[in-house]
Parts: C-alpha cells; sequence; structure tokens
C-alpha cells in the first residue's frame, strides 16, 4: 500500500481523491490542500526569480 501524504505542510493525513497535483518545474507534486498548492507554487516561483540564477 502506498501513503501518499502532503507535500506542503508534512501533515500525516492520507491524501485521497481530493489530492491536488501541483507541477514544479518537471515534477509532479500532491498536496491536501488549494492553500497547500499555492504555497509549494510561490516557494518555487520564488526560486526561479533569483538574481543571478543565469545556468
Ligand atoms: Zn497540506
Amino acid at each position: 500500500m502506498t501513503q501518499r501524504t502532503c507535500a506542503a505542510c508534512a501533515c500525516d493525513c492520507e491524501l485521497d481523491a481530493q489530492s491536488i497535483k501541483v507541477k514544479l518545474g518537471g515534477k509532479t507534486v500532491e498536496v491536501c490542500c488549494e492553500e497547500c498548492a499555492q504555497a509549494l507554487k510561490e516557494a518555487d516561483s520564488a526560486m526561479a526569480a533569483r538574481p543571478h540564477g543565469e545556468s
């Protein structure tokens, strides 16, 4: 059995059909609610917007 938990708040609640998939860069993570999805997206874009991030 695979137990999936929220990638944002690290709560112990299991994700079920109500889980929300969030695409960050190349990978997809699952969170428990819209707020967690938003938090992950903001954290991701903050990373991307980092100055001197040229490769
Ligand atoms: Zn959550």
